[in-house]
């Protein structure tokens, strides 16, 4: 009896992977889901920090989307090796600090780790062609296949009639005929299939996958390198580049300002790491310091943090000041306005 062949699907938590998993288990093949996590991703307990966003559940969508599957899920860290592609990637970045093509050839290399290890047979992924200007392009195609390694043994369900053939079809463990061959930018043929496989939730389509494509975060992980004068970083660094209001006043310092009470408990967490700062006298937020300040800077900062709180029209607000070692001092400060607050010092 023939064995039943395996594949292992990319799944971002959008519809694209959802649909390209589901086209290939429609012809009896056995799928499991694989989701790296780079620190960047818009999934997880990013969504959980704030609390704004009521009216869309807060769920990791790739694992909702493998639930609704009902395929195993593999979540793999891949924070350290993912600092190389972002750092230098050889492709370059897009119109953000998005460097997608390497990404690409990254993530299916990785997959195809993972098939070896695991023995499965090949790898799925949600490319469209024409999809994103950066890494879904005709011509990108044979390049994320090529230089991941993955060859033809990489599968894009949606775009397959459009592509040569791969190993999976020629050798009959999939119908090239069942596969589809969408391009362009319409999410409309997507919508129609979702519509037939009956999925009527799930993730809107958005500028991509992670906060990478996002020119606000992006200009954050400019400043946080061009200021550490490398472009090293860690894990906390680009967790913290997603909350808050970034206020640099000097190059040697920078706050990290709360906007929401979601975003301030988050915050706290790092309380031992950085000098924060909290109104005492009325309600305001949490502030954080990300370098070395003084005593007048200490000030600047509590006018700045004052500015944010229910006591910015006041005359004197009182904030206490806690440093990492756990010492504690007092300030009384005079809100600055927003006049006087240059729009240079917002990262
Ligand atoms: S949007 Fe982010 S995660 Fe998605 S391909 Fe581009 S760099 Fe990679």
């Amino acid at each position: 009896m023939a064995q039943q062949k395996k594949a292992v699907a990319l799944i971002s938590g959008g519809l694209d992977s959802m649909l390209a998993a589901k086209t290939i288990m429609e012809q009896g093949i056995q799928v499991e889901g694989l989701n790296f996590f780079t620190g960047f991703c818009v999934e997880g307990h990013t969504h959980a920090i704030r609390q704004k966003e009521g009216v869309r559940p807060k769920r990791n969508n790739a694992l909702w989307v493998a639930e609704q599957l009902g395929i195993k899920l593999h979540i793999v860290d891949v924070i350290e090796e993912y600092k190389t592609v972002l750092i230098n990637p050889k492709h370059g970045y897009g119109a953000n600090l998005n460097p997608c093509l390497d990404c690409k050839i990254f993530m299916v290399n990785k997959a195809g780790q993972w098939l070896k290890e695991n023995n499965f047979d090949f790898i799925i992924t949600g490319e469209v062609i024409g999809q994103r200007p950066m890494s879904q392009r005709k011509q990108t195609m044979p390049i994320i296949a090529r230089e991941s390694g993955a060859d033809d043994v990489l599968l894009r369900p949606l775009c397959a009639k459009n592509l040569p053939e791969t190993l999976p079809e020629r050798e009959g463990w999939v119908d090239r005929s069942k596969l589809h061959g969408f391009s362009g930018r319409s999410r409309k043929p997507q919508m129609e299939l979702a519509q037939r496989f009956g999925f009527d939730d799930y993730a809107q389509p958005a500028g991509g996958c992670c906060f990478l494509t996002d020119a606000a975060y992006s200009s954050k992980l400019v400043d946080l390198w061009q200021n550490r004068g490398h472009k090293n970083y860690e894990l906390d660094d680009v967790m913290l580049l997603k909350v808050g209001r970034h206020i640099r006043p000097k190059a040697h310092f920078k706050l990290i300002v709360s906007r929401e009470e979601g975003e301030d408990r988050f915050l706290q967490g790092y309380k031992n790491d950085f000098i924060s700062l909290f109104c005492t006298s009325h309600n305001g937020p949490l502030t954080l310091i990300d370098g070395t300040p003084n005593a007048e800077d200490l000030t600047l900062a509590g006018q700045i943090t004052a500015r944010y709180g229910q006591g910015r029209g006041a005359e004197q607000v009182d904030l206490r000041v806690r440093f990492p070692d756990g010492r504690e001092k007092t300030l009384q400060v005079k809100p600055l306005t927003p006049e006087q607050m240059p729009k240079e010092w917002f990262v």
